[in-house]
């Protein structure tokens, strides 16, 4: 490759906009969509030349022409490609999971759903209404039965089968708390919880043999709860889908002790959604273990990192606390990233709630 192309890839990657991928975020990127002329990472590249309509290039890898290099505009074009990017479609981090990056670039370059926005209003995405058979978990332990969706009128309902009247479960969708979940290897579900009234909250989880599939009914149901919020603020707290548009959630294992001081710290799914923490015996159990109702600050609600008098029982260092009026609960998390971030969303709820 000429000397002279070489320097102006160099001149392109230095350019502030191509600082990072136009895609997820991550620094420094050497990679170029040359059908676009964006510059993404290594990841994103990847998941990009799985897709037929585009062309991927390493900025310090391959061999470019002049005519190549003039298609290499860099990431100016990127506000234009995301200019109907809708609030609840959080875009992904570098630490997203695979799936979400893959939706979102398919959703962007080969739908251009984000570039037209009569596009995004005319699929399910932006309409925030679908229906079709998604695999449904039951209570029991490994039961996984087909039923048919149908997100409409404000509500989820699901139907035993297609023909039936009436739906076997109906609930509105600003009751509901939404997660995706990775179930499988590199397979996602969404997990849903609603509460019942006489007794605690119910978590279900439904996925499609297609991953896209599932993460479309996933942003088909956030459109729809966005539209009946109508008002929203994402807050994006770090790369494992918190943002729901509307309501901050969060799931994740902890280890959790029992209330006296020599009970062992067990292994517990944690699942945070509208004022309550709920956890679980297992990550896909149908009724949790124990819920709490967070409250103010001013009525004794606290959560503060370290501080633990269990720390050295405790199987990781990262540990926090979240002291209720009743009692205060040790928690731990296998990282101390997912530690902040946990934090940080429980302090945002003591002060939101
Ligand atoms: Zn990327």
């Amino acid at each position: 490759m000429a000397a002279n192309l070489k320097k102006d890839l160099e001149e392109i990657m230095e350019r502030e906009e191509n600082k990072y991928c136009a895609d997820c975020g991550f620094v420094d990127p050497d990679w170029c969509n040359i059908r676009v002329g964006v510059l993404i990472c290594k990841t994103c590249a990847g998941i990009h030349r799985g897709l037929a309509t585009n062309r991927v290039k390493s900025l310090k890898l391959d061999s470019w022409t002049a005519d190549e290099v003039d298609l290499a505009i860099g990431n100016r074009l990127n506000e234009q490609l995301e200019k109907f990017l809708p609030m609840y479609y959080s875009k992904p981090i570098p630490s997203s999971q695979t799936a979400l990056k893959e939706s979102f670039i398919i959703c962007k370059y080969d739908g251009k759903l984000f570039e037209d926005d009569n596009k995004l209003k005319q699929s399910s995405i932006g309409t925030g209404e679908k229906s079709g058979f998604l695999h449904k978990k039951g209570k029991s332990k490994e039961a996984w039965k087909p039923r048919f969706f149908v997100v409409k009128n404000s509500n989820l309902e699901y139907f035993i089968k297609i023909d039936d009247t009436n739906p076997k479960v109906q609930v509105p969708i600003k009751d509901i708390g939404i997660n995706l979940e990775e179930i499988n290897l590199n397979m996602f579900a969404m997990a849903i919880t609603y509460f019942q009234e006489s007794s605690s909250s119910r978590n279900y989880y439904a996925y499609s043999d297609n991953n896209l599939l599932t993460i479309e009914w996933y942003y088909t149901i956030l459109c729809a709860q966005n539209k009946i919020a109508n008002s929203m603020e994402c807050i994006n707290l770090d790369g494992s889908m918190l943002c729901s548009g509307v309501y901050l959630q969060k799931s994740g294992y902890l280890y959790k002790p029992g209330p006296a001081a020599k009970d062992v710290w067990r292994k517990r799914w944690f699942f945070y959604n509208k004022g309550y923490l709920s956890y679980y015996k297992e990550k896909l159990d149908a009724h949790p273990k124990g819920e709490i109702k967070l409250g103010k600050r001013a009525e004794g609600f606290e959560v503060c990192a370290g501080e633990s008098d269990h720390h050295k029982q405790a199987p990781y260092e990262h540990t926090f606390q979240l002291k209720t009026p009743p009692r205060t609960y040790k928690l731990c998390a296998e990282t101390r990233d997912d530690m902040v971030s946990w934090v940080k969303l429980l302090n945002q709820t003591i002060q939101d709630v």
